[in-house]
């Protein structure tokens, strides 16, 4: 029996988190926490809001699901691989914000980072711990969200309903937004960096509109490797939680006879800057990765709440990269103090515009 922790247990990855360890008798579920909606009776141990290393520290759980959303999600994340407890990463934003205090605690703990973003599960199991010398670049889809098409003078009045509309998958809100904007591919190809250590220039996105090929790695020897199935996030949950089993999971196989269309184009950088943005902050090192997080965050919650244009995300972190000092956070302290400064430094931006 695998012990799993699920934390965001009512989100959309948790959700299915709960479906697949239901379904699969290896696992089992001890204990779950949710950010404000009640779980009671949800498993043997639940927490809602609050410090989560305290839930896992009673749970003793073998891996830990970490699908909490946003900055929040970085003690947990730190406290499992300081741990050596395996943890299934669905929280791109804790890699992000703490890459370098995330991989100094796996060295420490040992433990397993299996990641659960579709497209970074795909990397993994393309890469399959091959010599980073044979590997020319990675490459991450994106299906282009919503607005997918657009140039930058459609997007100007677009709505909190226009954006939460993805085409191809289903997700929580924030996550959602940022698949509209692409910071959700930047945060992305931040965390590849991280996960795979490639250097940014060998980390590449390009457009993939029905999200069928979710990653793709180029060999040094003209060999792609690429990942393909119909997006459902069961699948990287799944091979994340009964990793190295791949154990079997509902979905259809992919039917390439009724004439599958596998179409890419390039990113217009000038309609979603968002991207490019995220890119710079990540080669910046420091905490410049953790100030675009921060201030991405305030963002779309303002962009939700109806007080920033959709265009004005990308605007309040470009302006928030300029202003913060991204020094190094030798220790968590140091890194929620460049958080708060970054989301400070944000809020201040937005009341000025
Ligand atoms: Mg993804």
């Amino acid at each position: 029996m695998k012990r799993v922790a699920v934390l965001g247990a009512t989100g959309s990855i948790g959700r299915q988190a709960l479906e697949v360890i239901d379904r699969h008798r290896e696992l089992e579920l001890v204990a779950a926490s949710s950010g404000s909606q009640p779980i009671d009776g949800l498993a043997p141990l639940t927490q809602v809001g609050g410090d989560l290393t305290e839930l896992l520290e009673r749970a003793r759980p073998d891996v830990v699901l970490n699908a909490v959303v946003g900055f929040a999600g970085v003690t947990a994340t730190l406290w499992t691989l300081e741990h050596g407890v395996d943890l299934a990463l669905a929280n791109k934003e804790s890699l992000v914000a703490a890459g370098e205090l995330a991989l100094a605690a796996r060295e420490r703990g040992g433990g397993r980072l299996l990641p659960v973003d579709s497209e970074h599960s795909a990397l993994f199991q393309c890469l399959e711990e091959r010599e980073a010398s044979t590997v020319h670049s990675v490459v991450l889809t994106a299906s282009g969200g919503p607005f997918r098409g657009r140039n930058r003078s459609d997007l100007a009045d677009v709505t909190p309903e226009d954006a939460l509309a993805h085409p191809t998958w289903n997700m929580g809100p924030k996550i959602t937004v940022d698949s509209a904007t692409l910071a959700n591919k930047g945060l992305e190809v931040i965390e590849a960096h991280f996960l795979f250590a490639v250097p940014y220039e060998q980390v590449e996105v390009v457009i993939q509109p029905t999200s069928v090929v979710h990653a793709l790695v180029r060999f040094r020897d003209g060999a792609a490797l690429a990942h393909a199935g119909y997006p459902d996030m069961r699948v990287p949950i799944s091979y994340a939680l009964t990793y190295p089993e791949r154990a079997a999971v509902d979905v259809p196989p992919l039917d390439l006879a009724s004439g599958l269309r596998l179409e890419f184009e390039p990113v217009d950088h000038d309609a979603f800057p968002l991207l490019g943005l995220a890119r710079r902050a990540g080669e910046q090192g420091g905490t410049y990765a953790c100030a675009f997080n921060a201030a991405n965050e305030v963002g779309v919650a303002a962009f939700l709440e109806g007080q920033l244009p959709f265009l004005g995300i990308a605007e309040v972190v470009e302006e928030t990269l300029e202003q913060v000092d991204g020094a190094p956070a030798a220790n968590l302290g140091e890194l929620v103090a460049a958080d708060e400064e970054a989301r400070r430094a944000a809020e201040r931006g937005m009341a000025l515009a």
